[in-house]
């Protein structure tokens, strides 16, 4: 199937005078499932729409924004598969130089709020043009929220794009309910109530639903934007959620319910559309993202572990929501027959890899659960753990003809891994190419706890579990720990227990993720508000640059070049005599990551 059309000369080709969706993204084209652009481009079209894509357009003026003339029904506006500040920005807050969703990797194809700008730049161009804004920054945006970047809360992202409606969560039911809708007459203003959305409207009436704290409200009070958190999270749940609304001003920020999930069926249908599996032609230079992501399958979305620092609660939800076997080997077959396809499949997962398949085995407790996480404090009995499908589909796929190798370089669950002897067998003995990444993201229970991740017994039983299987497999293997510093939560003196466990365990980390308050997570609740929004409790929260920096030290303490921070942190921890446990042997006997 041709590329969904990017100019004119290819509305043209397919024999169309007009479109009646355009896209606007902040990404560059890449036909391919991985990027939601293009997949709800295809599943629009694959329903008789004619759709186009505007690709990283010049925001300066309005002319790009014409280029494929005024859509019959709507512009769908994304700032790409980031948020577009945490594609500029370093934790440090920093500018990047680089972006991996543009060809060349070249920094500054998108504006700063790439949502705001696109949507503005289209109400310019064409006056009263209906814009619907969605993708990870609209979606995570939708509420008042805290911005990291301007270190201040800001106004659900709606009022400051002026879009028309905005769709949370992952789009497919919503976008294609607007598109029928509208072209069987309704207005976009009329469309109040639809799963999976969110809409402005005057405040003058009565509320429904649920009323949270108003943006003034949460502005003010760190309690009361962590009480605002909690309440609009609660309602997370498709088959329980109510209406939430958040009054701005003497407006109304009305959300309504998530999307119900796709089930097998509808997933296969997704990823059967017809995509062309590679970057639009016009592009002359390589596109990381898009090398990245090439030789890897999804499996399954959703993610019910429900980690503080993590968005995708807010935004796919805790159902996972899983391919079929022979949907997923039907395509790891067709990559077999590209060009570029060298053997190796990089990844068969999705957010949690070792969740494919599994779910709520009571589906009246499921209804009504407003648990965070299916897995902390304990897994709960009502999971349904079974491996057999998940171990099945590895051991199909690595026996596909053409398929020399699979990885598994999506995360896996440890503690889960526990309950999973057959996928467990599957990785260790197939799928980890030399090293295994693991997310433990620390070792301090008190912190873990707090990140809602197992602690350092599951972790050590894991790793003993890892070693001990791959050495009777006879294979040389590591784990590449996977940490955060600067959680909310952690200490410095945290930090330092951390990095002694990892010296008696002997690994270092190449890398440690400084932690970013990015949109939507419990945790960035926990860093604007100093409270625990699910329990209502105080947490410690390290703010200053130079404690972040000491932390991520404390971590690299096997680096000449943090040794200067290191002793800096002991010595402010007064614990000087920890300074030759720590650096006396670095460099000397520690063995590699493993
Ligand atoms: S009842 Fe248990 S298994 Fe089911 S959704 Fe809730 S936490 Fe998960």
């Amino acid at each position: 199937m041709p590329f969904i059309p990017t100019s004119p000369e290819e509305v043209q080709k397919r024999g169309w005078s007009e479109l009646d969706v355009i896209f606007v993204s902040g990404d560059a084209y890449i036909d391919h499932p991985a990027f939601g652009v293009p997949l709800l481009g295809r599943w629009l079209e694959s329903r008789g729409f004619r759709v186009g894509i505007i690709a990283q357009p010049d925001w300066r003026s309005k002319e790009p924004f014409m280029a494929l003339g005024r859509p019959r029904l709507f512009f769908a506006v994304a700032a790409g598969a980031m948020d577009s500040m945490v594609a500029h920005y370093t934790p440090a807050r920093k500018l990047r130089h680089d972006d991996a969703y543009t060809p060349g990797n070249r920094h500054g194809a998108r504006p700063n709020r790439a949502t705001t700008v696109y949507t503005s730049r289209l109400k310019e161009a064409f006056k009263d043009v209906p814009v619907v804004i969605g993708g990870i920054e609209a979606s995570l945006r939708r509420f008042a929220h805290y911005d990291f970047w301007e270190n201040k809360v800001r106004r659900s992202i709606l009022f400051d794009a002026k879009a028309d409606l905005l769709i949370y969560g992952m789009g497919e039911r919503a976008i294609l309910e607007v598109a029928e809708r509208m072209r069987d007459g309704e207005t976009l203003g009329e469309i109040r109530d639809l799963r999976g959305t969110a809409y402005r409207c005057s405040g003058s009436g009565e509320t429904q639903g649920i009323d949270i704290p108003s943006y003034e409200e949460v502005s003010a009070s760190k309690e009361k934007f962590a009480e605002a958190f909690r309440l609009a999270y609660l309602q997370q749940n498709p088959w329980s959620a109510r209406i939430v609304s958040q009054r701005h001003g003497n407006r109304l920020l009305v959300c309504n319910p998530p999307a119900l999930p796709l089930t097998e069926a509808e997933m296969d249908a997704i990823y059967a559309l017809p995509f062309e599996k590679g970057p639009h032609p016009s592009y002359l230079e390589t596109i990381p993202a898009w090398e990245q992501i090439k030789s890897s399958i999804t499996t399954h979305r959703g993610c019910f572990g429900g980690c503080a620092f993590c968005a995708i609660t807010m935004h796919q939800g805790k159902t996972i929501q899983s391919r079929s076997k022979a949907s997923i080997l039907a395509e790891i077959s067709a990559m077999t027959r590209k060009s570029w396809f060298r053997g190796s499949v990089s990844d068969i997962g999705g957010p949690t890899a070792n969740m494919y398949g599994l779910g709520c085995g009571n589906k009246d407790a499921m209804k009504q659960c407003q648990r965070e996480s299916c897995l902390f404090p304990a897994i709960c009995p009502n999971l349904r753990t079974d491996d057999s499908a998940a171990a099945r589909l590895l051991q199909a796929a690595r026996s596909l003809d053409g398929v020399k190798h699979t990885a598994i370089s999506s995360g896996v669950r440890y503690d889960l891994l526990e309950r999973q002897p057959a996928y467990f067998s599957e990785l260790i003995g197939h799928h980890v190419s030399g090293l295994l990444k693991i997310a433990p993201e620390h070792l301090v229970d008190g912190v873990t706890a707090i990140m809602r991740k197992p602690g350092k017994k599951a972790f050590e039983t894991f790793l003993a579990r890892f070693r001990e299987e791959s050495d009777r497999l006879g294979k040389r293997q590591h784990i590449v720990p996977y940490l955060i510093s600067g959680h909310p939560g952690c200490t410095l003196a945290d930090m330092l227990e951390l990095a002694l466990i990892l010296k008696k365990t002997g690994m270092k980390v190449e890398q440690v993720q400084d932690f970013t308050p990015t949109p939507g997570t419990i945790a960035t609740c926990m860093f604007h508000s100093g409270i625990d929004p699910m329990s209502g409790k105080p947490v410690y929260v390290a703010t200053s640059d130079r404690e972040k920096g000491l932390q991520k030290s404390l971590l690299l303490w096997h680096l000449p070049t943090e040794r200067g921070k290191v002793l800096e942190a002991l010595k402010e921890l007064g614990r000087e005599e920890d300074a030759g446990l720590l650096l006396g042997a670095a460099g000397s006997g520690v063995k590699r990551t493993r």
